[in-house]
């Protein structure tokens, strides 16, 4: 009786450890390779998640509702004793609505706020697009990251222009740009600009997007490498762009994805298959 209350007890606490390797940001911190992207998501998707031993969440202030999902399943996953929050690895994004220099602490407070969080691990520029010039806008993002709002800032849909100009004029640099990034648009010239500049690329839509991965996981080049290494295209797609030093943030509701999403790291693709996929590249 005893024995048996204590493996439930055992088996409600556990989860598992941290699946993916960390890379090395320029300002430090380490980011875990693989995240759950959350343009939508659940409870038990954040749940799923974290039990099969994801810890970065990548979200966004304008993603409906993901923020406040996110914040109330990872309060009951910290207050059940399964994860703590310095375990976990939260990023977030600032809207266009909010690029004002003094708008920048509002839409972060907003962000934790729905998180239910005391500080951001990364915060991005979503867009750079808005009508005021991106520099005031960093400059917005250097005073929340000098308050301890977030640990490290970066960008997202950035083309190399728009980096050069936070560069020459930026305190503290950005550590990723997160574009979109997949076989069909492998984003080699940016990447290679990045890494000059000891940038990290996230990879969003690493699937094809929600409307776009069934192409691509029906590729049959990804398909077949696959079948060689027995796991699925979508394993390929993702397993690429690690072997490129490329973060990943695929999106699932359905635990079988999610596991096989982390899931990438007992298999390694050929330079032979590299190649193979370099070549489906579609656009330059
Ligand atoms: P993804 O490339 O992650 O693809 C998601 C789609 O693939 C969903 O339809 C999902 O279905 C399906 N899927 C997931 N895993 C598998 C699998 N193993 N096998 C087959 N199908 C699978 O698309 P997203 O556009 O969602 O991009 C990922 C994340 O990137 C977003 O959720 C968001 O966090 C971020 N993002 C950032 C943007 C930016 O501007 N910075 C823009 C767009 C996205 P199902 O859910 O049913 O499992």
């Amino acid at each position: 009786m005893f024995e048996i209350i204590i493996l439930t007890a055992m088996s409600i606490l556990c989860v598992n450890t941290e699946i993916a390797p960390r890379l090395l940001l320029n300002d430090g911190f380490k980011i875990p390779i693989v995240g759950l992207g959350t343009g939508t998501t659940t409870d038990e998707a954040v749940r799923d998640a974290i039990e099969a031993g994801y810890r970065h969440i990548d979200t966004s202030l304008n993603y409906k509702d993901s923020e406040k999902t996110i914040g109330k399943a990872l309060k009951d996953l910290i207050s059940e004793g399964k994860i703590k929050r310095e375990e976990l690895f939260i990023v977030s994004k600032l809207e266009t609505s909010d690029h004002e220099r003094s708008r920048v602490p509002i839409g972060i407070k907003q962000s934790l706020d729905n998180l239910g969080l005391k500080y951001l691990d990364q915060y991005l520029i979503h867009h750079p697009q808005s009508g005021v010039d991106v520099l005031e806008t960093w400059r917005g993002m250097e005073d929340v990251h000098k308050q301890g709002l977030t640990k490290s800032i970066g960008v997202s849909n950035f083309d190399e222009e728009q980096i050069d100009r936070i560069l020459a004029n930026a305190t503290v640099k950005p550590v990723t740009n997160q574009v979109q990034c997949n076989p069909y648009h492998n984003q080699k010239k940016l990447h290679d600009y990045l890494s000059k500049h000891n940038i990290t690329l996230t990879a969003w839509s690493p699937l094809g997007g929600t409307f776009g991965s069934e192409n691509l996981l029906k590729d049959s080049k990804l398909v077949s490498i696959g079948h060689k290494h027995n796991v699925t295209a979508a394993q390929v797609a993702l397993r690429y762009q690690i072997q490129r030093n490329i973060i990943v943030i695929p999106k699932s509701l359905n635990k079988k994805y999610i596991l096989e999403n982390i899931d990438l790291f007992n298999f390694k693709l050929t330079d032979e298959d590299i190649t193979e996929i370099d070549s489906l590249n579609k656009i330059q």
